[in-house]
């Protein structure tokens, strides 16, 4: 039988989600869409103490501007709702009465203390078959003091009841099967009564039952809980309906040795999330890649081949390219390395397929950020600089420090360029060349270089001594665009301005 395809992407709204999450849910919506299904925002936040206000406002905002569409859950509705897993108290409370009727979890009143003195009793404790019985608990009690206590107001957990000695197979897409003895997993907690609330676990198996959630695609972090949620399904009686697992590869250190960390960001000087974060406690500010000047589309592309390959060596791809080719068959087991400079390329790669129009708009916030105002030019000015230019940015900040000559002249001349280039002949020369300039026939750039290059050959001046001097005077360095492009593109006047500009004021080097 060929379920629908169903696919959650289930944060927890402890803070920013990071990078990798964003792979998770990148992963989740590529797989759904490919398979003609539905992805379903589920906000897991049963974890009072691990609340961050404004995280679940970042996800959806993340998800938005990576062009991640959700198609049901919080903020969109439908039919399965609601979908923040506070707002579902009593759909739990009903799945945890029945596991407790059915034998398969148990009410323990083991208080903090008790259990901390437990575990300083026996090394490696762990409740489980071999301790339970020396518990407090409603395995060890009789109905009525369970009752009582439970109207006395005592608090108490609500455990799953692990048989030991059982395989139990968790059949992952990628991985294949693993394997894990029952034995080694503890009774988990599945319900607090102190908030009302189930933990993690329960919830998450309840509503992915109750979601018809096909395929549950999430971080390998999730794997080592994969055997106790197949125990869950089991003691439901939902193993025919059980979603299909696969668990995504670690993201790496850059360097591969070890998870991909926030200090690694901070020390190599990358952001590890998707959006800057403002933390709502301590004010600090943690970069993200759409402030840091990403493209949406390279940051989809770039995270969508961190665990992942097409089959072959294609490395650009839109998303409806990506969504056309993926699937888990070409997912790897083993962690990716967070290659961030291999982000740098893709975001370079995606600013080149954009029309100039549009990235001289980008642009021109960074120009008035640089008091700039972009009014004072035509658009087509601005276009043409930023389409001379493209092709030497990573970043759309980077325009600035590859054109800003464009819109100012220099105030101060490279002195390394000075040295090699400006000989006390040259303030001569370059008066020549103002002269020549003015007779210039065309200033297109192809006709004015072929008539300049004439008469430098004429002069017999060395070619590559004024021409550099001459790029010195108007773009204050020894660098950038074809020269003739430049100066047909600011023009006589301003050309003729830079070079007497230069003349008055670079100081050759004695
Ligand atoms: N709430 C978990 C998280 O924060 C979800 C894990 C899962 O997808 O099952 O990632």
């Amino acid at each position: 039988m060929e379920r629908p395809v169903v696919v959650r992407f289930a944060p927890s709204p402890t803070g920013p989600l990071h990078i990798g999450g964003v792979r998770t849910a990148l992963y989740n919506y590529l797989f759904a869409r490919r398979n003609g299904g539905k992805m379903l925002l589920r906000i897991e936040d049963t974890d009072s103490q691990r609340f961050v206000p404004g995280a679940e406002d970042y996800i959806i905002e993340s998800l938005k501007w990576l062009g991640i569409e959700i198609d049901e859950g919080v903020g969109h509705g439908g039919p399965h709702g609601p979908y923040r897993q506070s707002e579902r108290r009593d759909i739990y409370r009903k799945y945890v009465e029945q596991l407790i009727n059915d034998g398969k979890a148990y009410i323990a009143f083991d208080t903090p203390e008790e259990l901390e003195a437990a575990r300083a009793a026996t090394p490696n404790f762990q409740y489980d078959a071999t301790t339970r019985l020396s518990m407090r608990n409603s395995l060890t009690m009789s109905k009525e003091e369970v009752a009582r206590r439970i109207a006395d107001g005592e608090k108490y957990v609500v455990r799953f009841l692990i048989e030991p000695g059982r395989d139990v197979v968790v059949d992952d897409l990628v991985r294949g099967k693993v394997t894990i003895n029952s034995s080694v997993l503890d009774d988990k907690v599945l319900y607090k009564s102190a908030d009302d609330l189930p933990t993690y676990h329960l919830a998450n198996i309840v509503d992915d039952h109750l979601m018809e959630v096909s395929h549950v695609i999430r971080g390998e972090e999730w794997l080592p809980s994969a055997p106790l949620h197949v125990l869950l399904y089991e003691a439901f009686g939902w193993t025919d309906t059980m979603p299909r697992f696969v668990h995504l590869p670690l993201l790496l250190k850059p360097d591969g040795k070890g998870k991909l960390s926030k200090r690694d960001g901070d020390r190599l000087g990358f952001p590890v999330f998707p959006l800057e974060w403002h933390d709502p406690k301590t004010g600090a500010v943690s970069a993200g890649y759409r402030e840091n000047g990403y493209l949406p589309q390279a940051v989809v592309n770039f995270l969508a081949l961190l665990g992942w390959n097409p089959g072959d060596d294609t490395e650009i791809m839109s998303m409806d390219e990506l969504i056309e080719k993926f699937s888990f068959d070409h997912c790897s087991k083993a962690g990716a390395k967070f290659a961030y400079e291999k982000g740098k390329w893709f975001n370079h790669q995606y600013l080149q397929t954009l029309p100039d129009v549009e990235l001289a708009e980008l642009f021109k916030p960074v120009l008035t950020k640089h008091s700039i105002n972009p009014a004072d030019f035509s658009d087509e000015y601005i276009t043409r600089a930023v389409s001379l230019v493209k092709g030497r940015i990573n970043f759309v900040s980077d325009l600035w420090d590859n054109a800003a000559f464009f819109f100012k002249a220099p105030e101060s001349y490279d002195p390394k360029a000075v040295k090699k280039r400006w000989s006390p002949e040259m303030p001569a020369i370059m008066t020549e060349l103002i002269e020549r300039l003015r007779q210039l026939n065309s200033w297109k750039s192809a006709e004015a270089e072929a008539e300049i290059l004439q008469w430098i050959a004429d002069k017999g001046y060395h070619l590559g001594n004024v021409m550099n001097a001459f790029r010195l005077t108007v773009v204050g360095e020894c660098k950038g665009p074809h020269m003739f492009d430049i100066t047909e593109l600011m023009g006589p006047e301003e050309t003729i301005l830079r070079i007497q500009k230069g003349i008055d004021n670079i100081k050759a080097d004695e």
